[in-house]
């Protein structure tokens, strides 16, 4: 199957979820802790039948489904699917993305209740985090996020915190303008990354990184830390 099924209780606060992980990024971060995903395959039929059938004889155990991957919306025409499903049987409904689809994002938004969206970096200085990016990303991530703000979906936006490839002053800038309802930042882990190399780098300790948001000057509503450490904390509030 293309669709690596898991059940979690971390993915979708407070709630347990199916997350289906797809197949396919049009990204390369170097940290990134899913690298068997982002070989982009097509999603079969048998694929979508096979999850339907989990989500069915699952029902009465969990509360949500989330749409994870590598980059969901590179098969929206394939998660609708799964996000009727959900909705015939009164599931709440979450989209990890990197941001960058729009337009994919508009096809599916009345049926969301949550998106996770990942903020690599400044949007100008992608090149630190990806090889590849779309030379309109600054656009296409603003257009996302409107879109998202407009509605009742609630957002999150997180960043991923690698020492050598970001440094405090890039969480100052990313954070100062952005609109979400909520903001966390992640601890880097050096186990599995698509850049070899980076199994090198060590973790940044959680103090560092809570200095770091201490320091951030936002309006976004919550501001929250995850780490291997401490798990999730809040760490202020706007
Ligand atoms: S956007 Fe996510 S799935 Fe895609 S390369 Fe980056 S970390 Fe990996």
């Amino acid at each position: 199957m293309n669709i690596q099924p898991t059940y979690s209780s971390l993915d979708y606060p407070g709630k347990m979820a199916l997350v289906l992980f797809t197949p396919g990024c049009n990204l390369r971060c170097k940290y990134c802790h899913n690298p068997q995903l982002l070989k982009n395959q097509q999603l079969t039929r048998w694929d979508i039948e096979e999850i339907e059938e989990e989500v069915e004889s699952n029902m009465d155990f969990i509360d949500a489904i989330v749409l994870s991957g590598g980059e969901p919306l590179l098969h929206v025409d394939d998660i609708k699917n799964f996000i009727k499903q959900a909705k015939d049987n009164d599931l709440l409904v979450k989209l990890d993305t990197n941001g960058l689809h729009p337009d994919e994002t508009r096809e599916i938004i009345r049926d969301l209740d949550y998106v996770a969206m990942d903020i690599k970096a400044p949007l100008d200085k992608y090149y630190k985090i990806s090889d590849v990016y779309p030379s309109n990303t600054r656009e296409l991530i603003t257009e996302t996020i409107n879109l998202i703000m407009d509605s009742d979906v609630y957002l999150e936006c997180r960043t991923t915190y690698v020492p050598g490839l970001l440094e405090p002053k890039d969480v100052a800038e990313l954070t100062r303008d952005l609109n979400c309802n909520r903001y966390t930042l992640q601890q880097f882990r050096n186990r599995v990354t698509l850049d070899s190399s980076l199994s090198n780098y060590e973790e940044p300790n959680p103090e560092f990184l809570r200095e770091i948001l201490e320091n951030i000057e936002t309006k976004i509503p919550e501001i929250r830390l995850k780490s291997r450490q401490f798990g999730n904390q809040l760490i202020k509030r706007n």
